[in-house]
Formats: structure tokens, sequence, C-alpha cells
């Protein structure tokens, strides 16, 4: 630990560890396989990984303990923590929400008032009240608040939902959005002070631009007659003009692009309608734009 590299906070072992990591690697970093420690160290990259409670992750890098960190927004909030919001990170998406028994109906924000709510967010639930002019009684629990309904320890609950499952199993359907959340990055507030700290974490954001820019692009091939050129290149959702290969059918050309991958199911008839055939699209490792 008492190397000179700078050090980055992951989760130890939860929703956001294996992405984390992933990312890392995306990003070319050489990291062995961590199993049960508490910090390793990048083979290829000045850089240390603590492995924490995601919960300790905001005060840590507040404090400079850890340089930089990944954590949930919600985490960050729910702490008050005084850092730097680097980069958001396009994972561990869930919004904090309002649940309410199955059986119940609340339609509008104002039959809030009187209720208590469990929940293990009690600042963000609080100034989510505050904002909406609510008088209704936070009750704090840490872990699965999807109980406490049943418990009969408060009316409703305020907790992170992704898909709604949980939800479900527990007879709460979701009603109000308090907070929306994703994984980001963050940096201790003096980190300018380190000029060689700050220059690895720009060399850093280069990578992780890189890797968030490829995840959200794929590389697009096709073969197309030539004089339907005009109308594919109106179809690709490219930012930057297609490349266009000749092929030995001179009537013929292969055309790459890269698109939004989300787009691709959005086109891929018009293309072929086009004329396009022999209709390729493969994942881009790294993208520098
Ligand atoms: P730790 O043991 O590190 O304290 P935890 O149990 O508090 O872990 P996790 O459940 O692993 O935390 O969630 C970590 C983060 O993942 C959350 O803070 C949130 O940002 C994100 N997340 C994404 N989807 C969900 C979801 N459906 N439920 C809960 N958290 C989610
Ligand atoms: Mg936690």
């Amino acid at each position: 630990m008492l190397n000179g590299n700078m050090k980055l906070a992951i989760q130890k072992k939860g929703r956001l560890t294996d992405k984390s990591l992933q990312l890392l690697r995306n990003c070319g970093l050489d990291i062995e396989d961590y199993s049960e420690r508490l910090i390793i160290s990048s083979r290829n990259f000045e850089l240390d990984i603590l492995f924490l409670r995601d919960d300790d992750i905001p005060e840590y890098v507040q404090d400079g303990v850890a340089d930089i960190g990944i954590v949930g927004e919600d985490v960050i909030q729910e702490k008050k923590a005084k850092v730097e919001l680097v980069r958001k990170l396009g994972y561990g998406r869930c919004n904090l929400a309002l649940a309410i028994p199955e059986n119940k109906n609340i339609t509008k924000l104002s039959e809030l008032n009187g209720q208590r709510i469990a929940t293990s967010f009690p600042n963000l639930l609080n100034n989510f009240l505050q904002k909406n002019n609510i008088n209704a009684t936070a009750v704090e629990i840490s872990g699965s608040v999807e109980i406490a309904p049943s418990l009969g320890v408060a009316d409703l609950i305020c907790d992170l939902v992704s898909t709604g499952n949980t939800l479900k199993m527990n007879k709460l359907k979701k009603s109000f959005d308090v907070f929306s959340s994703e994984a980001v990055l963050i940096a201790t507030p003096n980190l300018s002070n380190d000029p060689v700290k700050q220059e690895t974490l720009q060399n850093l954001l280069v990578r992780i631009d890189s890797a968030l820019n490829a995840k959200s692009s794929k590389y697009l091939m096709m073969n197309a007659p030539r004089k339907a050129l005009e109308e594919i290149e109106r179809i690709l959702p490219s930012l930057k003009s297609p490349t266009i290969v000749p092929l030995a059918d001179e009537n013929m050309v292969a055309v790459h692009a890269v698109i939004p991958s989300d787009k691709f199911w959005a086109i891929h008839k018009q293309l072929m309608d086009a004329g396009a055939s022999g209709i390729l699209l493969l994942p881009i490792e790294n993208m520098i734009v």
C-alpha cells in the first residue's frame, strides 16, 4: 500500500463488482483474479485497486484514503460526500422509488402525508419529501426494506428498483420515482494538488472514454450494389461518413460504418430492402474518437 500508485476503490462484493472489473479490463488494465484480497495492483498501469463495502467508498474518497472510486450515485448522494463526479459509467442503473402494497393506491404525492416510509436512504427520501412539501416519516432500516409493510413497521417503502421482481415477490408495486442512479467514477477533491496522480487519472480517463464509446457502438459491414450507395448512406445512423471498399465485382461495394449499438435492429430491414447483403455486426473493443 505504500507505493505511490493511484488508489481506486471499488465494491468488494455486490452488484457493481463484476462490471467495474470488466470496465477496468476493457481499459487494457492487467488485473489478476482478486478472489478475497483487499488490495491488488494492476501489472501494467500505476493503479492499486481497493475492495471495500460500497457504503464506505464515498467517505474514503472524500478523505483521500482512495484517490478515486467507483460507486452508485445513490450512495454518494445519501452519504452527502464531498467528492468530484468525474464520469457517469452507464451501468448499475436503478431507481430509488416509492413502492406501496399491491392492494393500496396512491395517485397523488399529497397522499403520502402522514405515512411511514421504510428506507435505507433516509437522506435521499427526506430531500424528496421536503422538495414536494410532504410531511411523512422516514423509518430507517438497513436491509430487507421490502418486508417492512408486511411486518407493520411502515406503510410503504422507498428502495432501489431495477426490474421490479423483488417488489412483486413481496406484493408491492412501484409508485413514484425519487432518484435515478448509475455507477459513477468519483475523485477526491484535492487530486489536482498531485500532478503525477492527476496525469494518471487523465490517462485512465482516455481509456475509460474509449471503452465506454466502444460499448455504445458496433462495427457494421455489408456488401451492396454500387447504385444503392446513396440510399444506404441515408439509412445509416453513423456519425461519420462510411468507408466504401471496392469489390472484385465492380457493380458491388463493401460498406463499413460505426453505428450506435441500439440502432441495428431498427435499420436492418431497410438496409436489406435497399439491396445490402452479407451484413455483419461486430463488437468494438476500444474506440478513440
Ligand atoms: P455492500 O455489501 O458493498 O454494502 P450493498 O448490498 O449495499 O453492497 P448492492 O446491492 O450490491 O449494495 O448494490 C450496489 C449498487 O448497485 C447500488 O448502490 C445501486 O447503485 C446499484 N444497483 C443497481 N441495480 C440495483 C437494484 N436493483 N437494487 C439495488 N441496487 C442496485
Ligand atoms: Mg452497501
